[in-house]
């Protein structure tokens, strides 16, 4: 009995520390990719962290000062794979115009449409780097939607929106001027 506890407290301590290796894991910021916006403007990109802040994410925005830019918060917490999806992704509402568009409300089809056509620009442009980059990007996005309460459903359809863009056998340019010839 009391080694079955003493191999129970082991146990314990080594989730332990797992778990909080895991929490202040750092990872290196990557640098950001060109990013042209629709009337062929530089996107600027910027690096914001917060304390509470417990994964990356990013905000595609027009600056009054330096024009299109997109903050990168809390790239730290998050590897290589994540950044790149999500520099693209932001990059992606830059490039189709969202930004001069008004804001359509959260959550409506019209919201959910900009979203699945930015991630499917960031698959496409994704291809360059690799599946295997694909694959854990994937991985990674549904961790923190999962986390972050999003329905299993929701989960898998952009997962499936996300690798049929991977390969579709399409330039991301021809994407692109389709999609802004629809707006
Ligand atoms: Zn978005």
């Amino acid at each position: 009995m009391r080694v079955l506890s003493v191999t129970f407290i082991m146990i314990l301590i080594s989730i332990k520390i797992a778990w909080s290796k895991d929490i202040f894991t750092q990872f290196e910021i990557i640098s950001p990719p060109s990013c042209i916006n629709n009337n062929g403007v530089n996107v600027q990109f910027q690096n914001l962290s917060s304390k509470l802040g417990k994964f990356s994410a990013g905000v595609a925005k027009r600056n009054k000062k330096s024009g299109p830019i997109v903050y990168r918060l809390n790239y730290e917490k998050s590897p290589k794979a994540l950044q790149i999806f999500i520099d693209l992704h932001e990059c992606a509402h830059h490039q189709t115009g969202d930004l001069e568009q008004r804001h359509p409300p959260q959550n409506s089809p019209k919201h959910m449409m900009k979203e699945s056509i930015s991630d499917c620009i960031a698959a496409l442009r994704m291809r360059k780097s690799g599946e295997m980059l694909m694959i854990e990007s994937i991985f990674e996005l549904k961790k923190a939607m999962s986390t972050l309460g999003f329905p299993l459903t929701s989960i898998k359809s952009r997962e499936l929106n996300i690798s049929n863009c991977f390969k579709k056998k399409i330039s991301t340019k021809l994407y692109i001027s389709e999609v802004l010839k629809k707006r």
